[in-house]
Order: structure tokens, then sequence, then C-alpha cells
């Protein structure tokens, strides 16, 4: 991995070595989160936009000398598994919707594709393959429900042990998508904030490694890799806005991060402005945006939505959050659940992508940019469309109408189409 020249902290830049520190910056504890530090000309030598286009793997494993990753050990366990068919998710041009705000150019990339049904399989690949690198017997994380079930989804495709921490609220479709991985999973009876201390206790105890978001620096580095798609499927024309979905902000610290590879690169020639969107409910990145604060100057908040993939009361990845909007000139917003009901179908309709709540906010988000004029009509859009509807139906039944009843009979069909049905 001579391609990674350090772990640099995101308060005090202090460099460590790769093989210095495994998760944080020791003089700043869970808060110090490391970036990963790349040797661009290296890189530049190794992979390049025609080799890409010559190569069939349609996985963010194309990327891999992008990736802080031993290349043969991603390349052994992906062979044949899950694992390969992580990422390269498909970007739809979306013309009705974006004819329905007056925009010219809209896209949706579509996550609810990934092998778990969500985006946070790109986050869990890397982690799997730095636990089978570093030779742990188990994994961990704490999860509102998502990266949890896309860990546990990998981990059983590679024969990987796993513990999960996740709150008693999560939804059922998830927690029965971890059972049926054969993941040891802890419901935990608090929030996902107390899942995740808790499982920051747990993994030096028990000695396994730890995947929680933010405070594994590798993360990101999964997560970046939708920039990269993006823009290749774009043609290395880099979009104006990219809409993204933040809770703990480590998706938008990764889409950040890879657009910042790209431009170092030499591939694209400006960074899209990142727009985060948050639920009304749980909005302390948007708090802390308007009010000037840095993430390190910010205190936990209690947090509800109907959107439980980023319900967070103290963002994790708050810091690489806040640096992806303000070093790309873009903007925090907060919709209301109402709003991000209402988006699913709006979503499911104009597009056919069926979201998650979460997932639908990135839409609801654009939909108020527009109305607020931060995104112009001839402006190329990027809506991140991170899990599926099927991860969640309790919301989604809540958001549209009721089904007609008929009785087995031609009669009643025509009884209900004439009344409109
Ligand atoms: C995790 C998740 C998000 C938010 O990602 P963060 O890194 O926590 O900001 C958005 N949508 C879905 C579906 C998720 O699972
Ligand atoms: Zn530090």
């Amino acid at each position: 991995m001579d391609h990674l020249l350090a772990l640099k902290c995101t308060i005090c830049g202090a460099e460590y070595a790769v093989d210095e520190v495994d998760y944080v910056c020791p003089r700043h504890g869970a808060d110090g989160i490391l970036d990963v530090v790349y040797d661009y000309d290296l890189i530049g030598r190794r992979i390049t936009p025609d080799d890409l286009a010559r190569d069939p793997d349609r996985s963010i494993w194309r990327y891999l000398p992008l990736l802080p990753v031993e290349p043969d050990v991603a390349r052994q366990l992906a062979a044949d598994t899950v694992l390969a068919t992580v990422g390269w998710t498909p970007l739809y041009p979306a013309p009705r919707l974006a004819a329905d705000l007056g925009l010219r150019h809209l896209w949706v990339k579509d996550d609810s594709r990934q092998p778990t049904a969500s985006f946070k399989d790109r986050a869990s690949a890397v982690a799997v393959v730095k636990a089978r690198e570093r030779g742990y017997a188990v994994v961990t994380t704490a999860s509102t429900g998502n990266a949890a079930a896309a860990l546990a989804g990998l981990c059983a495709a590679v024969g990987q042990k796993d513990v999960i921490f996740v709150p008693r609220s999560a939804p059922q479709a998830k927690i029965a998508q971890l059972l049926a991985y054969g993941a040891t999973v802890l419901l935990v009876d608090g929030t996902y904030d107390d899942a995740f201390d808790l499982c920051l206790q747990a993994a030096p105890e028990f000695g396994w490694y730890n995947r929680n978001t933010a405070y594994n620096p590798y993360m990101s580095e999964g997560k970046k890799t939708a920039a990269y798609e993006i823009c290749e499927q774009l043609g290395w024309q880099a979009p104006d806005v990219i809409c993204v979905p933040v809770g703990d902000g480590c998706i938008i610290g990764g889409i950040h991060k890879g657009l910042r590879d790209l431009l170092a690169l030499g591939w694209i020639d400006h960074l899209p402005r990142l727009i985060g969107v948050q639920a009304a409910g749980s909005s302390p990145l948007v708090d802390a945006w308007e009010r000037g604060l840095e993430g390190w100057e910010m205190s936990p908040v209690e947090a509800h939505s109907i959107a439980d993939s980023i319900v967070a009361g103290l963002p994790r990845d708050r810091i690489k959050a806040l640096r992806a909007v303000r070093e790309t000139g873009g903007v925090y917003l907060r919709v209301t659940d109402e709003e991000i009901l209402a988006a699913i179908p709006a979503l499911a309709q104009g597009v056919g992508v069926f979201a998650e709540p979460a997932a639908a906010a990135a839409y609801a988000g654009l939909v108020r940019a527009v109305a607020q004029g931060i995104v112009q009509p001839e402006e190329r859009v990027v809506v991140l469309a991170t899990g599926s509807g099927l991860k969640d139906v309790a919301s989604a039944m809540k958001a549209v109408g009721e089904a007609h009843l008929v009785a087995p009979d031609l009669a009643d069909v025509r009884r209900v189409l004439a009344a409109g049905g």
C-alpha cells in the first residue's frame, strides 16, 4: 500500500504512518477522525481514465489503485462472492422529474441496487477486506440499520463472523436482514448514539475489528467510490450539484473525498456543490452550518425523524461533513417528515426508484433547494438515492393511498376504473 502516505487528524493535522494507528488520533480520542492521505503522482501513473474505460469490472474494485486496501486481499475475497457486486450502480437520467422542478439536467444515482439494498455496502466492503488483511476473527459495528445489514451481508458472503449493535427502534426489515445473514445481533435499549458508544467500548474489550462510521478512517474511502462512479458515468464532466442525505455525515464526507481525489488527479475540472439534506427533527449539522460552528464545538441534541437512517443526535463524521459543504460552496438544509414522505412516491413515479425515507430526503432537499433558488435551471444535478424502499415498508405505506378492493369479476373492475381508479 505504498500509495497511502499518511493518516491525518482532522482536528490537529498531526500525521501518522498507516501502521502506526488503527482508528483515531491518539491525542483527540474518538473525536480525532483521520483522513487518508494519498500519493496522487504514484496513483496517476498506475491508473488512468483510459484504463478504466477498458476495464470490464463493474464494481467499486475497478478503483482499487485509489482504495486503502491490499489489492490481493480484495481480489481474493471478491472473487465469485457478493463482494464483487458492490458498486457501479446505475445513474438514471430523470427528465420527467427535472421538468417538474424546472431543471434541465437531473440524474438519480440508485444505490438501492446494492447487494444489501443500501449505499452502506460501499463502506462495509472495505471493512471486510481490512478485517481480513489484519486477521481479525470478528468485525463489529453500531448502526441505525443499514451499515449493519451491509456488514452482516458481506461478512456472510465471505464467511466472516460479526457482532452488531442496533437501536431497538430499527425497522423490522433491517433487523430481519441481520438475523438472516447470521450476525450476532445486540438490540440496544437506547438510541443509535448509545449503541455507538457501547460498540466503541466492546471492540477493544473483546478484540474485534471496529467498522464504526467516522471512527474507522477507511469507511469514507469506501463511500467515496460513488463520486468516482458519478463522474465516470457522466464522461468525467463533474455535475454542478450533488444532493446527499446526511445523518452521521460519512456519505457526504466520502463524496467530497472522492471528488477531491479526482480533482487532484486532474480527471475532473471542478468540485460540484454538495447539498447536505437533514430531517428537520435531526438537523444538528444544519444548525452548526448556520451558526458557523466547527465539528468539535457541537454537542449532542435529541433527534427524531421517520427517516431513521439519518437520525443522529451527534453526527459522528461532523468534521468531514461540515468541511464537505463549506469547501464546495454548498449548503445544508432541512426537510420535514411530510416532505420526506411526499418524496417517496415522487421518486418512485418520476424515475422508477423506490427509496426508503432517508434516501427520499435527498430528493425532498432538491425540491426545497430549487424553491429557494439555490439550484439554477441549467445546472447539472445528481440526487443520491441511498437505500431501498423495501427497507421500511411501514413508512412507505404512510406516503401512498389505498389500493382498490374489487370483487373477482370484470363488472367491479369497470366500476373502479369508471370512478377514476
Ligand atoms: C446511512 C444512511 C444515510 C446517511 O449517511 P451518513 O453517512 O450517516 O450521513 C443516508 N441514507 C441511507 C439510506 C443510509 O443508510
Ligand atoms: Zn489530533
